[in-house]
């Protein structure tokens, strides 16, 4: 029997998974209210960091390293270049608890990362300013960026192309789970499909499609992005002169070097107020745009007065501890939710895909730190979109 499965959200996790799904023989159905890499949806900006140093949370690197391969696999086989290997340049001050358990998970894992001093770094990246601030610094040559939302809208035509279907219609919410398995949803436009297995990666929607089992449990955050104009001529600040850089201190700032001629870019990683994800006017504040120049007045002077170029208002889906949340519902055990990226999910996207087609097809246990249940426990407050 040839299982059927309705996949809801084609984000970076709904689009692989139902990707993945198709490739192991599922008959899939992927529906998104707005379409992949949506300028609403998380996954709709131009472009996000991948590495694998994540502290001492194992998982992630583990993930980050098979998302890597998987996404050099895919560039390989469709020749579009979505993972740019232009290396990331970490820069701590007092603490570097964060990079220094980073080199010790990266190192068993036989993945590469060099330790500099801020005088070497200096050396090999002197448009950037190491001053008394930064006190260690690390390398990650297999860190990166990606194209986005144009891997999103490629992810969906593979995904037809090898025999997947496509519907843009919307999933009204919040969804009804009446105890004991699902068999059908209906769309917005009243049509009707039925299925053995529902997937919902619905990113920031989440809450309100599932007011039981996580209401405000995964919070929409306002997060900016900035494009600054570098000066005529001037390669210093594009890849590949520039890498992606993360300065990591007190507030966690980083960006991503200029490509494809969009600009030289730069975030402030700190959780934002929260935001209505389908309403949200998306224009970024004076103020945000004012604390990125002051910043790159001190850390890239020669950017000092680069011209804003646009910007991006985006939403981290941020779960209370930052992991993602990969379950089965408690009142439906065909009905799954896959969500919680936390401001690191983009990355993820073909290593989780391939890990939640597994389970949904029964053939890998889930893991339990994805689990709902740690939800119910959680602290209130201390939601953060962490890196580490
Ligand atoms: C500014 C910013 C910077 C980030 N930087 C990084 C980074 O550098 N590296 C990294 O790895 N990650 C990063 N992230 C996080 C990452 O982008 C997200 O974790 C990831 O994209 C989430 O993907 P998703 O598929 O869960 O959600 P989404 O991309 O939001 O996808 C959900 C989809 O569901 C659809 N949908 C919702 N409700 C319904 C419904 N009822 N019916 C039908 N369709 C529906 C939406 O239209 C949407 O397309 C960043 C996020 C932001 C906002």
């Amino acid at each position: 029997m040839t299982p059927r499965v309705v996949v809801i959200g084609a984000g970076a996790f709904g689009g692989w998974t139902a990707l993945e799904l198709r490739r192991r023989g599922a008959q899939v159905t992927l529906l998104d209210a707005w379409g992949p890499g949506n300028a609403r949806a998380s996954s709709g900006g131009e472009t996000r960091v991948i590495r694998a140093t994540y502290g001492t949370r194992a998982i992630y690197t583990r993930m980050a390293i098979r998302a890597i391969e998987l996404w050099r696999a895919h560039d390989a086989r469709w020749q579009r270049g979505f993972y740019r290997p232009s290396g990331a340049i970490w820069m701590f001050g007092a603490d570097d608890s964060f990079g220094r358990a980073s080199v010790a998970s990266l190192r068993a894992a036989n993945m590469p990362i060099e330790e500099l001093t801020p005088a070497e770094a200096a050396m090999r990246f002197p448009q950037i300013t190491f001053d008394d601030t930064i006190q260690s610094v690390l390398w990650e040559p297999i860190a990166g960026y990606l194209y986005a939302r144009r891997a999103c809208e490629h992810v969906v035509e593979r995904f037809i192309a090898e025999g997947g279907v496509y519907r843009q219609a919307a999933v009204p919410a919040p969804f009804a789970v009446a105890g004991g398995p699902v068999r059908r949803i209906v769309t917005d436009a009243g049509d009707t499909i039925e299925a053995d297995h529902f997937v919902f990666a619905c990113g920031p929607w989440l809450g309100r499609l599932f007011p039981d089992v996580i209401g405000t449990r995964v919070k929409a955050t306002r997060q900016e992005v900035y494009y600054f104009g570098t000066p005529p001529g001037d390669a210093r600040f594009n890849d590949p002169q520039m890498p992606v850089w993360v300065d990591y201190r007190e507030r966690l700032m980083y960006g991503i070097p200029g490509n494809a001629n969009r600009g030289f870019k730069v975030a402030d990683d700190s959780t934002g107020p929260e935001l209505d994800p389908t309403t949200a006017t998306r224009e970024a504040t004076a103020s945000g745009i004012e604390a990125a120049r002051a910043f790159l007045t001190v850390r890239f002077p020669a950017l000092a007065n680069a011209p804003l170029l646009g910007s991006e208002v985006c939403q981290y889906e941020a779960s209370p501890d930052s992991h993602f949340i990969v379950d089965r519902h408690s009142g439906a055990s065909n009905v799954w939710i896959a969500g919680g990226g936390s401001g690191h999910g983009f990355k993820m996207g073909p290593a989780f895909g391939e890990m939640l087609a597994q389970y949904v097809l029964g053939t890998l246990t889930p893991d339990p730190q994805f689990a709902l249940s740690r939800l119910v426990a959680a602290p209130a407050g201390g939601w953060e979109a962490k890196w580490s």
